[in-house]
């Protein structure tokens, strides 16, 4: 499904609800989320919707491969090229948007796990 009228990031990405646009590509967007937990934590998306990263995997990989190529290219902007990638995928594994996102943290030193 491209777009989807019920989910949150698809408003963002349509420009329905404001965000702190980060960078955008061909096939993603990123922008700042709302709770911080790094210097820079930006959130990847792709631009249609696909409920959670395994299925971007599944359906478009080169997709996938952009999402990341997005959050490199944040880290070499705001940081020193390094960054932490994380895709919270489930509803026990702290997923709460269920629209792909990758949470890139960055801009700082980051530690532990
Ligand atoms: P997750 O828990 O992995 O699904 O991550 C969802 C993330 O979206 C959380 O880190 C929220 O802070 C963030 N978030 C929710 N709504 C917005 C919004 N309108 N703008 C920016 N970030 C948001
Ligand atoms: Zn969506």
């Amino acid at each position: 499904m491209a777009h989807d009228n019920t989910c949150i990031f698809c408003k963002i990405i349509a420009g329905e609800i404001p965000s702190t646009k980060i960078m955008e590509t061909e096939r993603t967007y990123a922008f700042a989320d709302l709770n911080p937990q790094a210097a820079v934590h930006a959130l990847v998306v792709p631009k249609d919707h696909y409920a959670c990263v395994s299925e971007v995997a599944k359906e478009d990989p080169s997709l996938l491969a952009e999402i990341v190529s997005t959050a490199q290219a944040i880290a070499d902007e705001h940081y020193n090229g390094h960054f932490r990638l994380i895709f919270n995928t489930g509803e026990n594994a702290g997923q709460s948007v269920f629209h792909c996102h990758a949470h890139v943290l960055t801009g700082q030193k980051l530690e532990g796990e």
